[in-house]
């Protein structure tokens, strides 16, 4: 296939005059994928009912999206289940690194983690009661924390706030070296940067396909198991999918001697669908091209914000090299500055508790586009604008 050049906008219906620095949080809408949900409900659903499941082979849409998945993060075909929520895809992965690992009770993470996985297994260490512990150092000291006291070390390779990069073969490295077993979560890296899953070796890598996989709100998540011990990997939520054989209805568990041992329940086909649409944009481009361009994109960005808007103050690593491909500034009055901003067609977020956060995705996104961006951030600043009323009310969703 020949190589992509990027841009590549018209493969996106985004909206006429929005810049979206978002793409890091829920990526917009493909080209294709609108007639893929519309195809699947009234040709698969509407018209052969039931029969879909064998006909349009739905059953199989799990692993083919796996399977679309793997090269994005350097695993091999077969090696990914897709299904459920990330936060599930975490509980699953640490249930089954600490089975792995009995004799040890610590869960290492950092304190900069995104809280739903830091959540997850605080849930989970009190449904086990056996005397687990969670330990949250800063993410600078994790590596030095790595003991041999330590089960399951679970880290997000890319800090959902800063951008921070872990690094993961020299974690991994570490952990494995005291015997420890590593769970990377790649939710702010997936389809940002080249990732190599296997290279690193890694026991589990998880995550979510609506951020940079543009699979749409609510589509589902992904878990990687290493091959060599997939037949061994206790699932903990032992649903009827991930059963070796679901349709003989036998009472009594028995997992699927393939990572299809990670599935739960009935796939999602409608936003697996559209997550097969959206996944068919990947063919062609170059993931080390996607990141020397997020990383042009971002370094434009901070030149052009510290130069324009001196009251914003960098919240990320300046060295490229150490930062995902999002960028938050700190300002005191980040919550009604990104709504002045989006209201002003460019949208970014806002993260407690006191981060506007933008995200360069180069699919969509160009060198003038961030020089657009720049002029409203800086007229927003200069002239005040989030001082509006209208801005103070606080969203459900920020
Ligand atoms: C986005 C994100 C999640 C969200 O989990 P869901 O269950 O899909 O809502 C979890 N963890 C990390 C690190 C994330 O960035």
């Amino acid at each position: 296939m020949a190589q992509a050049t990027l841009p590549l906008k018209h493969l996106f219906d985004l909206p006429e005059g929005v810049i979206y620095l978002d793409g890091n949080s829920l990526g917009p809408l493909p080209k294709g994928a609108v007639a893929r949900a519309v195809d699947v409900m009234e040709n698969e659903w509407g018209a052969e009912l039931i029969k879909a499941w064998n006909t349009a082979d739905w059953m199989s849409l799990p692993q083919i999206v796996g399977d679309q998945i793997a090269p994005l993060i350097g695993a091999p075909s077969g090696s990914i289940a897709t299904g459920d929520t990330l936060s599930i895809k975490v509980f699953q992965a640490l249930a089954a690194g600490l089975k792995m690992r009995p004799e040890r009770r610590i869960i290492l993470s950092d304190h900069g983690n995104f809280p739903s996985d830091l959540y997850m297994a605080q849930g989970l260490i009190a449904l086990k009661d056996q005397g687990y512990h969670l330990r949250t150092p800063a993410p600078e000291r994790v590596i030095e924390q790595i003991t041999e006291e330590v089960a399951v070390v679970m880290l997000t390779h890319a800090d959902y706030r800063s951008g921070r990069l872990h690094d993961m073969a020299a974690i991994t490295k570490r952990a494995h070296a005291v015997g420890a077993v590593m769970i990377w979560d790649l939710a702010h890296s997936a389809g940002a940067m080249p990732l190599d899953v296997s290279g690193c070796a890694c026991e589990f890598a998880v995550g979510c396909t609506y951020k940079y996989l543009n699979g749409g709100p609510g589509a589902p998540a992904f878990i990687y198991a290493r091959p060599d011990l997939v037949a061994t990997v206790e699932p903990a939520l032992s649903g009827w999918m991930g059963h070796i054989a679901p349709f003989a209805m036998d009472p009594t568990y028995q997992p699927a001697m393939t990572t299809e041992r990670l599935r739960v329940g009935t796939p999602p086909i409608l936003q697996l669908s559209v997550l097969q649409q959206a996944l068919r944009l990947w063919d062609g481009v170059s993931l080390t091209e996607i990141r020397a361009a997020s990383l042009a994109l971002s370094e434009l960005f901070i030149a052009e914000v510290e130069k324009r808007c001196p009251g914003l103050t960098l919240a990320s690593p300046r060295d490229p090299a150490q930062r995902a491909s999002h960028v938050s500034f700190a300002f005191d009055h980040s919550y009604p500055a990104m709504r002045a901003l989006i209201d002003r067609g460019v949208i970014g977020d806002f993260r407690a508790p006191d981060l506007m956060r933008f995200g360069f995705t180069p699919l969509y996104l160009d060198a003038a586009d961030i020089r657009r961006a720049v002029d409203v951030l800086q007229e927003v600043i200069t002239d005040e604008l989030w001082r509006d009323a209208k801005y103070q009310t606080v969203n459900k969703v920020t």
